[in-house]
């Protein structure tokens, strides 16, 4: 009786093929996560064992490291993280999704990444005002025609902004009207992603083995 109630577990490895190719971080099979979006070169695929993102067809592990390279300062990398609550709340509308993304990490798909170079996570540090204006942004993404149109405007990221003039008008309306009402909701959000390693933003250091 007891086996017959026990929940069958299916590994990972199950659903690799074609269509799911493997994670250049873990290995483990890709799975679709969004379509392709405007600003986006293909459809976002995600990886349910290290939490990698990937848009378009994912490429070898060496790419995804040069990517990771490319964030930051030269003391390691900041990334946008796909394992926040922000990302979770936002899906499509997460702000992590910029013009020309190719990876979104996590932690631990950096992990798995740098230890292919002997190298190790030495400390991965939330970072409280980066992280509250992505969980801004990424609320008030589900409210306007454009993406990112805040950060945008002031330089500090990429926006994909709307097609029509009047839709862009539009979003820069509702970004101003809506815009407290969105702080408060996303600082609460993002302390509870300080707390629990789920922040939006996270600056990495590594060390070599
Ligand atoms: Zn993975």
């Amino acid at each position: 009786m007891a086996d017959s109630l026990r929940t069958p577990v299916v590994p990972l490895e199950a659903g690799a093929g074609p269509d799911n190719p493997p994670c250049p971080a873990c290995g483990e099979p890709l799975f679709g996560w969004l379509s392709t979006r405007p600003g986006l070169a293909g459809p976002v695929s995600r990886c349910e064992s290290c939490g990698l993102g990937v848009v378009g067809v994912p490429g070898s592990p060496e790419e995804a490291l040069r990517e990771l390279g490319t964030l930051g300062d030269g003391s390691g990398p900041r990334i946008a993280n796909r394992d926040s609550y922000a990302c979770a709340l936002g899906s499509a509308g997460w702000s992590g999704l910029v013009p020309g993304a190719r990876y979104l990490f996590t932690v631990e798909a950096a992990r798995r990444l740098v230890a292919r170079r002997d190298q190790v996570v030495r400390r991965s540090r939330w970072v409280p005002g980066l992280s509250l204006a992505a969980t801004w942004q990424t609320l008030l993404n589900s409210v306007t025609f454009g993406h990112n149109v805040a950060i945008g405007a002031v330089g500090r990221g990429r926006a994909t902004p709307a097609k029509k003039r009047w839709q862009r008008r539009i979003d820069y309306l509702v970004t101003v009207v809506v815009a407290i009402p969105a702080l408060l909701v996303a600082l609460p959000v993002e302390v509870a992603g300080g707390i629990f390693h789920r922040g939006a933003v996270v600056q990495m250091r590594f060390d070599v083995l």
